[in-house]
């Protein structure tokens, strides 16, 4: 017995290692370095294409819950994410080069994963995973399309770049975190208001790539900032650029103790020598030579040297709704299951966790076992809800959030208190889980 996984993306690899691990012999196929995407850079299995972020670890956060729901269901990727972190507050942030390559020696030496380093041009024979993301190359959507018969939908998402640590100015910029919680991880480039308009005015008039098929759709959570800087002069210092808290105590706060820069822009870390870090918030589809004046202009960036630009790409997902039941089996193809982006979900821990899901439907199927279908009580469960539902407007990704999990009944105290609720909510979801997990598991 076999599976095919296409795709050896977040959600694949996931996959594949469950699936192996279970001893099911597996053939993975991913077209890269023959074929690339055009956002990612390596051949590596599992690579992060944008951030090295996977968000919040904060208790009262709908990803943080997520991620530990992962880990619950035995996440390989997910437990990797941490031994690969890099300081970045209470976010889960990894040392992608680290993190890919662990995974890729998993997968290389793993006996029961057979590579195929091919492109997939056709439904691959079943039983299958097909988990070749956002980016699935045009051929294979095509055949997608054929066996779905449904239109595919498009959306961009963009990428910010990424400069090397020594070439900031650090007479300028300096290292905080906001309201000076936890470790002072961020680098910091502050703007007074003059600054600001100028940044502002190149942002605003710079020259953009031209985006050629369909009309730009953008997923919120991953805005261009030539966009949002478009809806309204402030809405950068409301949003990515907010200085509120970030205190550069070597100067200004030494004066004036509360002393606020009228816009911030923060560098995340990258890598795990802290050679290289992101600009938070600044994906963009500026032409290269634009970004390079705009970043510029940053104070403390005036010489940066950008090893990543910014770039912007079409987004490709399946009519869920149509297509697949809440197990992620297609419902006209039994031994076909989808997972990753593909299936409309938004996001790196979604991916991840999809993949997994996939996987252990998958295995259950082989072995003749009823496929599990999760409640929304915990987030997982909600986010197959979400996709899966079939009287939705206009189908459209989602990531884990707290709108579109099961809603429960909170007491007048608690239904003030957003921590407080979040916590409720993460313990029931968790509880949830485990008992999945113990009680349903092959
Ligand atoms: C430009 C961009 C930026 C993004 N930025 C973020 C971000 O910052 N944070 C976040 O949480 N999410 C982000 N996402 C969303 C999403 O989380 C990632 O795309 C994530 O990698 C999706 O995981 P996946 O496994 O579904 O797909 P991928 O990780 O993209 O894996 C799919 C794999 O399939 C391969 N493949 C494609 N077609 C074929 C084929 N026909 N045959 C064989 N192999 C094939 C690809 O080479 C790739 O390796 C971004 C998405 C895009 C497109």
């Amino acid at each position: 017995m076999k599976v095919i996984i296409a795709g050896g993306g977040l959600a694949g690899a996931e996959a594949a290692l469950y699936l192996a691990n279970n001893k099911i012999n597996v053939e993975l196929y991913e077209m890269r370095p023959f074929k690339t995407t055009g956002a990612h850079t390596s051949k590596d299995f599992a690579e992060f294409v944008c951030s090295n972020s996977l968000g919040s670890i904060a208790t009262s956060s709908a990803s943080s819950l997520l991620k530990k729901e992962a880990l619950i269901l035995g996440s390989n990727l997910m437990k990797e994410a941490y031994k690969n972190r890099v300081p970045s507050g209470k976010s889960l942030s990894v040392d992608r080069v680290g993190f890919s390559k662990k995974i890729t020696k998993l997968i290389e030496n793993h006996p029961y994963i057979k590579i195929k380093r091919e492109e997939i041009t056709k439904i691959p024979e079943t039983p299958a995973i097909i988990a070749t993301g956002p980016l699935t190359s045009n051929t294979l959507c095509n055949e997608i399309k054929k066996l779905t018969g449904e239109e595919n939908f498009h959306f961009f998402d963009a990428i910010a770049p990424i400069i090397k640590k020594e070439s900031i100015n650090f007479e300028k910029a300096f290292y905080a975190s906001r309201w000076d919680k936890g470790e002072a991880d961020f680098i910091n480039c502050p703007m007074e208001k003059e600054e600001y308009e100028n940044f502002y005015n190149i942002l605003t008039t710079a020259e953009k790539i031209p985006l050629k098929t369909f009309e730009a759709r953008y997923f919120e959570g991953c805005m261009p900032i030539e966009v949002l800087a478009s809806r309204g002069k402030d809405t950068l210092r409301f949003g990515p650029m907010k200085p509120v808290g970030l205190f550069d105590k070597r100067t200004k706060q030494k004066e004036h103790k509360n002393y606020q820069f009228y816009a911030v822009v923060q560098l995340r870390q990258d890598d795990k020598e802290a050679d290289l870090y992101n600009l938070v918030g600044f994906q963009t589809n500026l032409k290269w030579g634009e970004q390079k004046k705009l970043l510029n202009t940053i104070p403390g960036l005036e010489n940066a040297q950008i090893v990543r630009y910014g770039v912007m790409h079409a987004n490709t997902f399946i009519n869920s709704p149509k297509i697949l039941n809440k197990t992620l089996q297609s419902k006209n193809n039994p031994d076909l299951f989808f997972a990753g982006q593909i299936t409309g979900v938004e996001g790196y821990n979604e991916s991840i966790i999809t993949g997994l899901f996939a996987a252990i439907n998958m295995l259950r199927y082989l072995k003749g076992k009823k496929l599990i279908e999760l409640s929304s009580k915990c987030m997982l469960g909600a986010l197959l809800d979400y996709i899966t539902f079939e009287n939705h407007k206009s189908f459209q990704p989602v990531n884990a959030n707290w709108g579109i999990i099961k809603k429960i009944e909170f007491d007048k105290q608690t239904r003030k208190n957003k921590e407080d609720k979040s916590a409720i909510l993460s313990k029931i979801a968790l509880k949830y889980i485990k008992e999945i997990k113990d009680g349903y598991f092959c």
